[in-house]
Formats: C-alpha cells, structure tokens, sequence
C-alpha cells in the first residue's frame, strides 16, 4: 500500500527559501548544483522512493534476510536486488562523492535530501548503500593513493558496498576492549583474527563484492582506544579468490528486518592497514560522524511518514462529534481530528518533523561550506557548527523522531497497532536510530565532553554568534524575545556546567542529555522563528499555497508553547546537578 508522498513543499521552503541553498552554486566546486539542478535530482529521488523502496518495505520485513549455514551466504528479501541495481544504475551510490574517483560531486545537502526520502520509505534498504557512503568518505580521507584507485570507483559505482566492523561481543561503546588481531605478514599484508557482530551489511546479495573497514590491534599496540588501527579487508580479492571473512549468522531483532545484521568471523583475512598505525579509531570517526547525520536524517525520515499516515487517517476516521458541535452533520460522526486531544498529536508531528528538518538541512549546509567555503574562516566557522551540530542532529531526530511516530500511532488507536498500517513498522524499524553510531546518551556525552571543550570552548561561541544573527532578522518580537530567552537559558546551562563539571566529571554525565535536548530547543526555536517570519512575507506568497504558509505560522506558535517551558524545566534539571542520580547505591535500585 502507498502511504508515503516526498514532501517537496515543505523541501523546498527549506532549501531554497529559509537556507538560500542555492549559494552553493557560487562555489566554483558546485557550479553545477542551481536550484534546477536540486530540483532534478529531488524529484528522481522522490521516484525511486515512492515507487521502487515504497513497495517493498512491509514486504521486506515480513519476509526478511535469510542465512544459509552451509555456504554462509545472506539473502535479502524479495525485490531488494532489483531496487538495489535501480539504485545503483541511477547513480545514487556516489552522488556527493568527489569526483576524482567516480563520484558525481554534488552537496552534501543534496544527498541528506535524497536520504531523507530513502529513509522515509524504506530503512532497511538505505542501510546498505548508506554504509558503504562512509566507507568512500573514509577512504577519500584516509585511504593511500593505491586504495583509492582501487575500491573508491566501485564502491562510488555501487557495484561494491562498504560496512564498518566495529562491534565485538565484549565491546560496543568502549572500542578498546577490541581483541581482534592484526598480524603483519611478509608481504605488507596483515592476517585479520576475530569476531564482529551486529555488522550491518557484513554479508548480502546486493553487491559484486564487500569492502570491510574493520578496527583491529596490532602485535604490541598500546592498551585501550590508543592501540587501535583500522584496516580495509574485501570480501573478494583482487585475484577473485574469497577472503576467509565469512557470515557466521545473522541477528533476530525487533525491526529493519530486511537489513542483514550479520555476525562476522575472520579467519586470518586478508587485510591493508588505512592511515597510521594506533590511529584507526581517529580514522573510523570520519565514517562515524557522516554517519551520525544519516542516523539523525533516518529518525526524520520515519516521523515524516508518520506524520503523513496519521494526519490522512485523522480526516477520513469518523468517531464522535466535536465538542463545539457537529462539524460534518450529515455524516454519522466528525472525523477525529477536530478533537483537541488527537490534535495535540498531530501537532507535536507537525512541528518535529518540519521543525528539526529545516535543523538537519542547516546542519548539512554547514558541511559543505565547512569543505568548501570560500575563505579559511568560513570554512572554519562552518566546521564549528557542523562539529557542534552533529551529535544534536543524531540525537534528537532520532529520539523525537522516534516519539513523534509514537504519537501517530495513539492517534490512530487500535488501527496504529496493526499490520494492517506501516507505524508499527516505522517504530520498530526506528527504535535502532537510537542506538547505534554510539546511543543516543553516547551523543550527549561527546556534545559535553568533546565538542564544548574543543578549541577552547570556540564551537559554543561560534553557536551563540550565529544563532543571534540568525535571530536578529526575525520580525515577530514574541518569537524574538522567546528565542533570546531560550538561548539565554542554554547559556546560563553552559554556565553552570563549566562552573560544576571540570572539579568534577560525573556532573557533566549527569546533565549531558538534557543539555543536549536544549542546544536542540534553542536551534529549533531559531529555526521556527525564521519560518514563520518567511511565510509572512509577501513576496513568498506567490510561489507557495496558502494553507501551507498560515499552517507554518500557526505551527510557530505551537512550537513555542510546547518548548519554552521545557527550556525552562530542562535548565531547571541541570541546575539540579548529579546529587539524586548518584544518591543510590546499586543495591537500592
Ligand atoms: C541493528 C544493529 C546494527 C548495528 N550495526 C553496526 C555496524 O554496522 N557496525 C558496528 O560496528 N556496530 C554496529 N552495531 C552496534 C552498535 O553500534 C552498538 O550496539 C552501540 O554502539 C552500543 O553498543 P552496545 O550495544 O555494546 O552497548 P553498551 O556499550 O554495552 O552500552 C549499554 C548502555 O550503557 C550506556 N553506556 C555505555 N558506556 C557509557 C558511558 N561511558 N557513559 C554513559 N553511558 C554509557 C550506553 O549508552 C547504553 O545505554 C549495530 C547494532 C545493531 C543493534
């Protein structure tokens, strides 16, 4: 069944109107990427989702990927070869790689556009081509001249597809408690030894060949995260032998079931060390943090449809009349969403989903100016935001993304519970986004302990700084001052937190999601703000219906309403410190 339609309305007022997206084109790297040529590649985009991963979404997690224990292969579900060579045929695979080595050089926002709608549509899928996308970023960077000819042309051709082999039984967030082994053999090679698990994509049927990022120690390395390296280790090597890097089983879980998560043994493979000896984990966080924006577009993705199926359901489910009389008396009922409560609902949707999406796109815009601006200290500047943004963007779009479909799916009661609709897929399937790319609590910890401590505290000024400019247009003075308030409070947090947290750390893990969660308010809050004051504007009016812009401006003030007192109460939390989270002993829980 067809729930999902691409909101490009709403994309495009976005992109065009409140980003001016359409400044990149004056970078010589992206003279290409006009408007028209973002509008093009959106509406393909919208294709592929609506009509080629749509269709097989429910299907895939019916039917899921199958292990064959004798020849340790993975098969993925029904249709999923077909929409892969789609996929890959179309030129997705390397849409914003460079290039230099067969990819299509386009923004980076353009592809979180274009991941939004894959997401939307269907999560197991875009987790194959999504990893292999970190993959080609981390070889782009890290790789030696010799291993980027060598798999970037495939992998950005998607005939190839990467994974990233992190996870051992005995280590999931703390990376250096890795036993996998890496030993150097006679001819510049290392002998791979260990087992990963939950490695998504680890085996497949999708691809020609599989390039594994894999994270091992060599003989003699430093204890601990200092004494891990990263090497590259194929399925298939060059000669077309098989690399003994095999699928021992796959995981059972709770959603994206059509998404291979594989256990994978290495039995002495073939392997290339990428980047320095001991640096593999600085390595890996080039892939991590390309990765953390597509997690936090994923939570988007799913909310977006949530939203779609619950309001659609919500103007056709007739139950009970409206309080304020019969709205629609020749029928047996009103339709539920004149009922304030299920409106409620439907609102939180609204204004997550359109909110943290013009958050995610700013976010990606910062990414490619962080690369590409035009002087050093745009670029810099831009890099700030960006480093700062991305654990907020996986973080909150995952976990507000996750409870907005929640409330989609009360909205519909008994229907929501059923196969017979796609929200308990989506939660399942987005239940995930919480957790890998480290959890979500693992995103607040590196926001408080790595992010605001870089550069001597410059990325959080760097924030300040641009979120008053940003609020210094808005014309609407209520939106205004209830900006400046919210950043005030985020302020008077950071305050707290460098007067509490240096003499003694498990304050700063106490505070650090919430502190998170009002990094997220203040830039929405900013975001809303400026939303609504476009949608005012008369010039706007012609290029976009009427009901979209005074949706945008009533939407505006519901933000507010519902996340100015949750600043408040969330600053009210960190001042509360660590004292009743602590006060337990384990043994009083
Ligand atoms: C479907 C799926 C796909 C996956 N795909 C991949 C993949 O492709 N490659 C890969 O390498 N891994 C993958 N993973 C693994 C995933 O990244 C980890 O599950 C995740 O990083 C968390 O590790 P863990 O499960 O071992 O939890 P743990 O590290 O055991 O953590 C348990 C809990 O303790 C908390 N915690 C731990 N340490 C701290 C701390 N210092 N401070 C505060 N809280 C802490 C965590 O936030 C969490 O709530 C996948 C997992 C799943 C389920």
């Amino acid at each position: 069944m067809s729930h999902y339609k691409a909101p490009v309305e709403d994309i495009s007022f976005i992109l065009y109107d409140l980003l001016n997206a359409q400044q990149l084109a004056e970078l010589p790297v992206y003279a290409d990427a006009s408007e028209d040529m973002f509008r093009a590649v959106i509406d393909e985009a919208a294709k592929l989702a609506e009509q080629v991963l749509q269709p097989i979404n429910a299907s895939g997690d019916q039917e899921g990927c199958t292990f064959d224990p004798e020849q340790k292969t993975v098969t993925t579900p029904s249709g999923f070869i077909e929409a892969y060579k789609t996929y890959q045929e179309g030129g997705w695979s390397g849409l914003s790689s460079p290039p230099e080595f067969g990819g299509q050089g386009l923004p980076h926002l353009l592809k979180i556009v274009v991941d939004e709608l894959c997401c939307s549509t269907n999560l197991s899928f875009g987790m194959y081509p999504g990893l292999s996308h970190g993959a080609i970023d981390l070889l782009s960077q890290h790789g030696n001249a010799e291993q980027k000819a060598y798999y970037l042309p495939k992998l950005n051709e998607g005939v190839w597809t990467g994974t990233m082999c992190l996870t051992e039984p005995q280590c999931g967030t703390d990376l250096g408690l890795i036993t996998t082994k890496a030993e150097p053999q006679s001819d510049g090679s290392y002998a791979i030894t260990g087992t990963k698990i939950w490695i998504t994509g680890g085996e497949h049927d999708l691809s020609d060949n599989i390039v594994h990022l894999v994270l091992a120690k060599l003989p003699d390395s430093p204890a601990g995260s200092k004494g891990i390296s990263l090497f590259v280790v194929p399925k298939f090597m060059e000669d077309g032998d098989r690399n003994p890097a095999f699928c021992g089983g796959l995981e059972h879980k709770m959603g994206i079931k059509a998404s291979a998560t594989c256990v994978m043994n290495f039995e002495g493979a073939k392997g290339w060390l990428v980047g320095e000896p001991n640096q593999g984990l600085k390595c890996m966080f080039t892939m991590m943090n390309a990765a953390r924006i597509m997690v936090g577009i994923q939570g988007l993705g799913l909310a977006e449809t949530g939203y779609q199926v619950s309001l659609n359901f919500a103007k056709d489910r007739l139950q009970s009349r409206s309080l304020s009389g019969a709205k629609e008396p020749n029928a047996k009922a009103d339709p539920i969403i004149v009922h304030p409560d299920v409106r409620r609902m439907l609102l939180k949707q609204k204004v997550f989903t359109e909110g943290s999406r013009a958050m995610a796109y700013w976010t990606g815009l910062q990414q490619d100016l962080s690369h590409q601006a035009s002087t050093p200290e745009e670029k810099e500047r831009a890099d700030d935001l960006f480093q700062l943004m991305t654990p907020v963007v996986k973080s909150y779009l995952t976990d507000e993304g996750y409870f907005s479909s929640d409330a989609g799916l009360q909205s519909m009661g008994g229907a929501g519970f059923t196969q017979d609709w796609p929200l308990e897929q989506l939660l399942r399937d987005g239940r995930i986004a919480r957790i890998y790319e480290g959890t979500n609590g693992i995103q607040a910890m590196d926001l408080v302990g790595r992010k605001l401590t870089m550069k001597g505290g410059q990325l959080a000024r760097t924030y300040f700084d641009e979120m008053s400019k940003l609020v210094s247009g808005v014309s609407n003075d209520l939106h205004k001052s209830n900006c400046q308030a919210m950043l005030a409070q985020l302020q008077e947090a950071l305050g707290w937190l460098m007067k509490h947290a240096l003499s003694d750390p498990e304050q700063a893990g106490a505070i650090a999601s919430p502190l998170l969660r009002m990094f997220a308010n203040a830039t929405l809050a900013v975001m809303w703000a400026n939303m609504a004051k476009l949608a005012s504007e008369s010039a706007i009016q012609a290029r976009y219906s009427g009901d979209f812009l005074t949706g945008k401006t009533k939407a505006a003030e519901h933000f507010f309403r519902l996340h100015m007192p949750e600043q408040k109460a969330l600053l009210d939390d960190i001042t509360a410190g660590k004292d009743s989270i602590m006060a337990l002993a384990a043994n009083e829980f």
